[in-house]
């Protein structure tokens, strides 16, 4: 095998988003990756935000010209069980065979000059960081790369030496596949379901009017299973467990399956390092009830792409970088977990089950809620005033931090104070210290300060600009010391 400028582990999302970045940003790639799986692949539900994903990565055309069935929300039963059916608020999402969007996002990549290659990849030590051998039906070689990014999801060739396990989150799926003729009767045919239960939660995908993939998410050490009499024994006993999908699929005929698949729930301890990173499912995973994890792991993927294309054409900017992304996947991995906890809080309700308990666990959710609820109030009373006199609080500093700007890590302008949590550059796309120093130059009307800002930066819709302004408010960064602040009545 030639040297490459990037190897990448895996083509499922990750390795061939960051396989078509780094080969259209003129780099040699190889993606290296094992053949499609011989149990059928699950489908999963892309919601309607991953479609301004794919715009953004210029691949919206090919994905809707896939013809992938659409679907326009979810119908839960959620905790107390009562039905809830909930549409998208914008657009609709995409219920994908994870087959067929792999096999096309990796076809993206080698049309944009990535080399795919099949067989299976592994790690071999060595002293100055992760190597990799590749064994393909002919015969096992070295691979020889300038970056290494480990994309193979769960199996982690080299992320697997720096997981850590997620306490109390050991889960299989049992996946299997239904088939209706004429369709089920359900508020929208379209729609994913999720029940919660006793002992777990059950999701299904439509992969047209007729047919639907129908999971159980189980903790094999705490589920009551039904023991020794093989999967599809098992399988029906959770649907038994049940009370809505038990009723719409007890017509219905179980097609495919029942498969087993883990979904338990890990982080890294380390993203990166000198040569390589970890991206998607091989650095770290979210719970399967978030829809998000696709996303996740591409957006990951072109951070990691970004960095890769820093650490090779800028050698002297790789240690920012690699500081960059780990810190980057962490974050982005703790507010997921947060998120999920919440999820599985609210679904605890009247099960009471240490399934459910133990999910519900997750340390900082009151932190995030009260950030939020600061956010919000602060945002209701930007929209009621007239006019704002505003100046930064004195403990405020500016400071360089390492961020993306186009397909490189760089330095740039962020702010810290005494009690934030990290650092602040961004918010829904708002350059903070920008607005900080145009807020202080003295606008006194919002709308003349949303102006200001839109000529001086990169132009933000107005509630994305509202919505930087009540964090900087809400956190401090910001004081008003417009008159109705300063009246003797306060
Ligand atoms: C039960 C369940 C349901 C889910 N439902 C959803 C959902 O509805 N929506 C959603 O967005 N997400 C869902 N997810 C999460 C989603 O599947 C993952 O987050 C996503 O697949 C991660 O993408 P990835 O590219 O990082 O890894 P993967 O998709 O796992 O891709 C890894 C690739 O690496 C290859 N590979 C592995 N080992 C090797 C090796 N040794 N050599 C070469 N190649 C190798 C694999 O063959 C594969 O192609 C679900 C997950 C589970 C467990």
């Amino acid at each position: 095998m030639p040297v490459f400028d990037a190897a990448i582990i895996g083509g499922g999302p990750a390795g061939a988003t960051a396989g078509r970045l780094l080969a259209e940003w003129g780099h040699s790639v190889v993606i290296l990756t094992a053949p499609a799986d011989t149990h059928p692949a699950l489908a999963e539900c892309l919601p309607p935000s991953t479609g301004k994903l794919f715009r953004f990565l210029g691949i919206q055309d090919a994905i809707d010209g896939a013809g992938f069935y659409r679907t326009s929300g979810n119908t839960v039963w959620w905790g107390n069980r009562r039905r809830r059916v909930e549409p998208y608020p914008a657009g609709l999402g995409y219920q994908v065979p994870r087959g067929d969007f792999d096999g096309l996002l990796l076809a993206l990549a080698r049309s944009a000059g990535a080399r795919v290659r099949f067989g299976k990849a592994f790690s071999v030590p060595g002293a100055a960081g992760p190597r990799i051998e590749f064994q393909t039906a002919a015969q096992r070689v070295p691979v020889r790369a300038r970056f290494l990014l480990d994309c193979s999801g769960r199996a982690g060739v080299i992320g697997r030496g720096f997981r850590v396990r997620q306490r109390n989150s050991r889960t299989v799926a049992l996946c299997g596949v239904w088939r209706q003729a004429g369709g089920w009767k359900l508020p929208d045919i379209s729609h994913t379901l999720v029940e919660s239960y006793g002992d777990g939660w059950a999701w299904s995908v439509p992969l047209s009017p007729e047919v639907r993939h129908v999971a159980f998410m189980v903790d094999p050490g705490e589920t009551k299973m039904v023991r020794g009499q093989g999967p599809g024994v098992r399988y029906r006993a959770e649907l038994a467990k049940t009370a809505a999908f038990r009723r719409i699929f007890s017509r219905s005929a179980l097609e495919r399956g029942p498969w087993g698949r883990d979904a338990s729930l890990y982080t890294a301890r380390r993203f990166c390092g000198p040569g390589f990173l970890l991206a998607g499912d091989a650095g770290a995973c979210i719970d399967p009830l978030s829809s998000f994890g696709v996303k996740k792991a591409m957006v990951s993927a072109w951070a990691g792409a970004v960095v890769a294309n820093t650490c090779l054409r800028k050698p002297a900017m790789q240690e920012t970088a690699l500081r960059y992304f780990d810190e980057r996947e962490r974050q982005v991995h703790e507010e997921y977990a947060r998120q999920s906890a919440a999820w599985f809080r609210a679904g605890s309700a009247r099960q009471g089950r240490p399934f459910w308990e133990h999910r519900s666990e997750e340390a900082g959710a009151a932190n995030g809620r009260a950030d939020a609820e600061a956010a919000r109030a602060a945002l209701e009373d930007l929209r009621r005033r007239p006019s704002l006199r505003l100046r930064r609080a004195e403990s405020v500093r500016v400071v360089e931090r390492p961020g993306i700007e186009g397909r490189e890590i760089v330095l740039r302008a962020a702010l810290v104070a005494p009690g934030v949590e990290g650092v602040l550059d961004f918010v829904a796309n708002v350059d903070l210290p920008c607005l900080v120093d145009l807020a202080e130059r003295g606008s006194s009307q919002v709308p003349d300060l949303f102006e200001a800002y839109n000529r001086a930066c990169a132009p933000v819709t107005l509630p994305d600009f509202l919505t930087a302004l009540a964090v900087l408010v809400a956190k401090g960064i910001l004081i008003d010391h417009s008159p109705r602040d300063l009246s003797p009545s306060r």
